[in-house]
Parts: C-alpha cells; sequence; structure tokens
C-alpha cells in the first residue's frame, strides 16, 4: 500500500511506480540520479505522445516533412551552433558540504542553502554538453558528443531534405529524438533529467514573413495542448524579455504549466532568424541559400522552431490528469486522461468467473485486441477492478453480466462520470472509436 503523504508530487510518484509508468533508472543498484525508465503503462503513454504529435506536426500536413537524425554528430557542428563555446551555465559550489546549485538559485544568498556555512564559491562557467570518444583512441581528436538538442541534425540536413522532398519554402522538418544534457540541478521527477526526449519542428520561411509564421505555429502548438486535454487554465504564455532572449533569437514565447513546483516551461516557440543556416553556411562553404520562382530574391531561410520536451509533456499529462475524488471511497485515485493517449483505452471484466461470462469476456478482448490496447481482469471484486483501471488511467471498463447471455449487451462504465451504460457486443469497437476522437 502506498504512503499516503501532503505531497500530490510524492503521491504521483508512488502512483506512477506502483502502476508500472515510472521507475527510477537502474533501480535495483539503488537508482542513477535524474535517470528514469518508463515501465509498461508509460512506454505506451509516450509512444501515444510521441503519435499524436508525429501526426499533428508533420503525417497530417503536407508542408512538413520528418527526420530521424543520429545522436552523433560530427563535432565541428557543435562550434558552429555556438554550444561548445556558449552552452553554460554558471555553477556555484560549497566548500563545506560539496553540494553543487546553479547561480541563479543562490542568487542574493551568501549561505549554502544545503548546510548553511558562508562557503559558496564564485560561480564559473560549466558545459552542459557530455563529451565521449569515438574511436579507440581516447584523446582530443576523437571527442564527440551527445547532442544536447535535435534541432542541429535538422539543419545540417536541410538541403538533403529540400532536395529529396522537393518542398519548397515555407516547410519545416519535424523530429523526435534524445537529447543529452549534464544539468547541474536536475530534479522534480522526470521534469528536469540528463537524458531526455524532444520533439522539435523547425520551419523555414522568407525573413519578410517570420512574424506571421512566428504567430501561426504559436496557435497550433498552444491548440495542440488543448487537443491533448491539458485543462486551459494550467497553461500560459510567458515571452522572453531582453535578458532572457538567447544569442540566436529574435522573438521567444514559452508555453508553460502550473505543476505543483510552480509554473515551469514545456515548450520553446522561437524565431532563431537566419542564424543557424547562416552559420553553418559559413563553416561549411555549402550554399545554404534558396530561391524560387516565387521568391525572386536569393536568401538565407529564417527559420521558426517549436521545441517541446516529451518527458515534460508527459509529466504534464500525468500531473493535470491526477485527481483524487473522495466520492469513490477509499481507493479515490484517479488518472483522467484524455482517451487519445491513455495507454489503455478498455478493460474487459466477467462479472464473475462462471455461467459462461468468462468465455464471452474473452472473445470481447481478443476482438477488440485487435484495434486497441485492452485489458483483461477477472481478479477481485468489481468495483476493485475499476478502482485499479481508474488508477491506471483506463477510460472504459466493459463488464459482462447475467443479462449478456440474454440480449448480447454488455456495461461501459466512464472513468470520469462513473456512469454505465449498456450496449451491444456488436457495437463496442464503434463506440470507444468514437469517444477516443
Ligand atoms: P529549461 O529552461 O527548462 O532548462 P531550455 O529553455 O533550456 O529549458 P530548450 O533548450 O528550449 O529548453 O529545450 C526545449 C524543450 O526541451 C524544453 O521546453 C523542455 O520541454 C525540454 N527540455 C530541455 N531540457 C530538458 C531537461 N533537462 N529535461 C527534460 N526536458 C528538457
Amino acid at each position: 500500500m502506498a504512503k499516503k503523504t501532503d505531497d500530490k508530487m510524492d503521491r504521483l510518484v508512488s502512483l506512477c511506480k506502483r502502476r508500472g509508468y515510472v521507475f527510477p533508472s537502474s533501480e535495483i543498484y539503488g537508482g542513477l540520479n535524474s535517470c528514469w525508465d518508463y515501465g509498461p503503462l508509460g512506454a505506451e503513454l509516450k509512444r501515444n505522445i510521441k503519435t499524436f504529435w508525429w501526426e499533428a506536426m508533420t503525417a497530417r500536413r503536407d508542408d512538413v516533412e520528418g527526420l530521424d537524425a543520429a545522436i552523433l554528430m560530427h563535432p565541428q557542428v557543435w562550434v558552429t551552433s555556438g554550444h561548445v563555446a556558449e552552452f553554460h551555465d554558471p555553477l556555484v559550489d560549497c566548500r563545506q558540504c560539496k553540494a553543487r546549485f546553479r547561480a541563479d538559485e543562490v542568487a542574493g544568498k551568501t549561505r549554502c542553502p544545503k548546510c548553511g556555512n558562508e562557503t559558496l564559491t564564485e560561480a564559473r562557467q560549466f558545459n552542459l554538453m557530455f563529451k565521449t570518444f569515438m574511436g579507440p583512441v581516447e584523446d582530443s581528436t576523437a571527442v564527440v558528443y551527445m547532442r544536447p538538442e535535435t534541432a542541429q541534425g535538422i539543419y545540417v540536413n536541410f538541403l538533403n531534405v529540400k532536395n529529396s522532398s522537393r518542398q519548397k519554402v515555407p516547410f519545416g522538418i519535424a523530429q523526435i529524438g534524445k537529447a543529452f544534457r549534464n544539468e547541474i540541478t536536475p530534479g522534480n521527477f522526470i521534469f528536469r533529467t540528463r537524458e531526455f526526449e524532444q520533439m522539435e519542428m523547425q520551419y523555414f520561411i522568407h525573413p519578410s514573413e517570420d512574424d506571421k509564421w512566428f504567430e501561426y505555429w504559436r496557435e497550433q502548438r498552444w491548440n495542440w495542448y488543448m487537443e491533448l486535454g491539458i485543462r486551459k487554465e494550467k497553461i500560459r504564455w510567458h515571452e522572453h524579455g531582453q535578458g532572457e532572449l538567447a544569442h540566436y533569437a529574435k522573438k521567444a514565447y514559452d508555453i508553460e504549466y502550473e505543476f505543483p513546483f510552480g509554473w515551469k516551461e514545456l515548450e520553446g516557440v522561437h524565431n532563431r532568424t537566419d542564424f543557424d543556416l547562416s552559420r553553418h553556411q559559413q563553416a561549411t562553404g555549402k550554399d545554404l541559400g534558396y530561391m524560387d520562382d516565387k521568391y525572386k530574391d536569393k536568401f538565407i531561410p529564417y527559420i521558426i522552431e517549436t521545441s517541446a520536451g516529451c518527458d515534460r509533456t508527459l509529466l504534464t499529462v500525468l500531473v493535470d490528469a491526477y485527481d483524487e475524488d473522495p466520492s469513490r471511497g477509499d481507493k479515490s485515485t484517479v488518472l483522467r486522461l484524455s482517451p487519445k493517449i491513455a495507454p489503455i483505452k478498455a478493460a474487459v471484466f466477467p462479472l464473475v468467473n462462471k455461467d459462461g461470462m468468462p468465455e464471452i469476456a474473452e472473445k470481447i478482448y481478443h476482438d477488440l485486441k485487435k484495434k486497441f490496447k485492452v485489458f483483461y481482469d477477472d481478479g477481485g471484486s468489481v468495483g476493485r477492478r475499476y478502482a485499479r483501471m481508474d488508477e491506471a488511467g483506463c477510460p472504459f471498463c466493459i463488464t459482462i453480466d447475467g443479462q449478456t447471455k440474454e440480449d448480447d449487451t454488455v456495461t461501459i462504465r466512464d472513468r470520469d462520470s462513473m456512469v454505465q451504460t449498456r450496449h451491444k457486443i456488436g457495437e463496442l469497437e464503434g463506440i470507444i472509436a468514437e469517444r477516443m476522437k
């Protein structure tokens, strides 16, 4: 039985472990700081979020192509992009207890927040890129970086994608993939980790149209979170002021979510101007300019970037869906995940394990399994089975009872309203598909 704590995040973390959403990495060895593994339900949920993003951002669009670039890239890419010189966080150490802080966390403080001594060092710059070596010799000529963002894989493939897909500006390239940052203070569960997945799209445009496309993509991305089922009052825009803007950005907005630990960034929408392609053109000597019948002048495309974190989105949907509903009695936790992304779409229960009910239930289960991820459960009282499914975020429970043999009907119990309705077995597939829309 999970320990009850006052902290909603603690209870969510405990639910994630209990139901198989997220486990600490290498747990039987004591875990590895800030690394997490997705369990059976977490892996499904993550896959569903990625599919939902991929479909909205590329598969259902004519103007965005997909890409899956390698994590390891030519090391010069990171020099050109500015990451070797500038991808730093200022780091402050405590000489006494050896704790480390990002400088902004201890700004204005003279004492260490951990041990209380006046033993904080001056800030020093710390590069966030992970380094490794390619090939058998571990010297400086063999250094390669684990990419800290997926975007550069897109920029260096601009010509390849444009030429092979015959896209014309404006068009975009979308990619989902792992990124690595040696964060000084990871934490808040999967919010900030050192290994994470990004969902990024870079849209190449004529410089004169940057405001139009920037606003267009802001609207698209906001709507995506709405379609994902995130509560509107829990998200907001944050515009980067002059002091906050990254060196490459002309304009930047973050979409923020109100987590139990405060308003935090979910995704950035940036106008990166022609910074990236100009730099890569200069470094490689390759012509990354663009011209066609529509735009007679030759130009380096501007880029509007939408950069979201997959793990952060997953945390957001879990936090947003997590609810404790006392009207459900002792077992009160319910994950109100949108049916679009819920890992299990429906559960099938025989009311009792006799009178022909299991046979009918198994047939329904096997038929539905061809279309959706469904779960069969015949253990314990129906109330307990509903409670388990509520906690797992399963939106619909189908129960086969005494009436089923008489008229071929079953009940569907809705997770959120707890209302049960009767339907013909033959209608089940259509009803679930409809409610998933
Ligand atoms: P933050 O200010 O939170 O460090 P950032 O501004 O550095 O984020 P970007 O470089 O714009 O983030 O990355 C785009 C997205 O990638 C972020 O909005 C976030 O969703 C995700 N992301 C970035 N760093 C991490 C991390 N360490 N762990 C999990 N997700 C991350």
